[in-house]
């Protein structure tokens, strides 16, 4: 099976327009996989290749437009190679007998603000040293992936997976959470027990042992809680996301800006990736009502898809963003989000996820992050 996109380490490639870029990425794959041009700027677009690189495992390039390109449509592709960074592991800036110019110099300063791991290559030098730079390198997450919820509960106790198939549900299989869920609580040795909302109160009364943790699809919390009792830890899928992929604390934190919204505050929306919305789709639909449900207020909600990141710079301070609710991000790498948190930081905008939204919306915050450590706040 292949290694999904978000599981892999994402290493940008960066240099002036013909410093070798493209010609790196196909000496490394030993394929031709983007269109390498003494013609300044055939790389129009960030061109993505995923790979096996030993002994790295899976990974993703992302060969970027030249830095220097300065035509308008240039500045676009400029513009485009800097949005990049919002989903890098490690950069590689690579260097020709020009050496290091202003681009070069300016690109390495957003690295280090925004603690990228990066170093410089020479066009001429061997692909080996590239590798060896690149192992050097690796982050820490990638290096030891983290638990998504092995680590809450002992090695041999029973956890309930509570997965709901409703419209939303893809036709014939479980969605990515749930499954990588599944996997991680096999990798630590738990029992899995995976039910509908609908049977969960059989599910209880048939354990000899209550389980340890019942888990949840975030949609039906609400329901979930009423049937678990309290002394069973509950959590959902979303929530034990935004631990692996974003920071918990921080969006526990910023979950609480929801109860300071206001008659026409404007609340953003952001999901990692575009997917056809369905009728009763949760960023657009459920989110919006639980959020006006909660605060009573008439919230002006704008929804963005994929990895685009809307500009939050207002020339209007007062029509900002009030708040940002994330999606899982189960299709993207963690660096992506934690970079998104950082620009909400930077602009003073609160920002929160899916699981923790809802569960603060419906009452149950504390109860669903109990078993991480009690939020003294709540
Ligand atoms: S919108 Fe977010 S949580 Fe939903 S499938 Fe896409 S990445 Fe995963």
């Amino acid at each position: 099976m292949k290694t999904l996109k978000s599981m892999r380490l994402h290493i940008a490639i960066f240099g002036r327009t013909n410093a070798g870029k493209s010609t790196l990425l196909n000496r490394i794959a030993g394929q031709d996989v983007s269109i390498v041009s003494e013609i300044a700027g055939t790389t129009t677009d960030v061109v993505e290749k995923s790979m096996e690189l030993l002994p790295i495992g899976p990974v993703t390039f992302l060969d970027t437009a030249g830095l220097d390109d300065v035509s308008e449509l240039g500045e676009k592709r400029v513009e485009k190679t800097l949005k990049v960074l919002n989903r890098t592991d490690v950069a590689v800036i690579v260097r020709d007998e020009r050496g290091i110019s202003e681009h070069e110099t300016e690109l390495i300063e957003q690295l280090e603000k925004l603690k990228i791991p990066h170093f410089i290559f020479d066009r001429a030098d061997e692909v080996s040293k590239f590798k060896e730079t690149l192992v050097k390198l690796l982050p820490d997450d990638f290096v030891n992936s983290p638990k998504i919820l092995g680590d809450l509960v002992p090695a041999g106790s029973t956890v309930i997976l509570v997965i709901p198939i409703d419209k939303e549900a893809p036709k014939g299989r479980i969605i990515l959470p749930q499954v990588q869920a599944i996997r991680d609580l096999l990798d630590s040795d738990c029992l899995s027990y995976v039910v509908k909302e609908t049977e969960l109160k059989a599910a209880l009364d048939n354990l000899k042992t209550p389980p340890a943790l019942v888990v949840t699809d975030s949609q039906a919390f609400k329901q979930v809680s009423e049937i678990v009792p309290e002394n069973i830890p509950l959590t959902s899928f979303s929530i034990l996301f935004a631990r692996l992929k974003g920071d918990l604390d921080e969006f526990v934190k910023g979950a609480q800006a929801i109860d300071s919204l206001q008659d026409g505050d404007r609340v953003l929306i952001l999901e990692s990736c575009t997917h056809h919305a369905i009728e009763d789709d949760i960023g657009r639909v459920k989110i919006p009502k639980w959020l006006r449900q909660k605060t009573g207020k008439d919230l002006k909600i704008e929804n963005y898809a994929g990895h685009d990141f809307p500009d939050l710079e207002s020339p209007l301070s007062p029509d900002k963003y009030k708040l940002i609710i994330h999606c899982g991000a189960c299709m993207t790498n963690r660096r992506e989000v934690l970079s998104r948190i950082l620009i909400a930081h930077e602009k003073n905008i609160p920002i929160t996820n899916y699981g923790v939204a809802i569960s603060y919306c419906l009452g149950i915050l504390s109860r669903a992050i109990k078993i991480f450590n009690p939020h003294p706040n709540l």
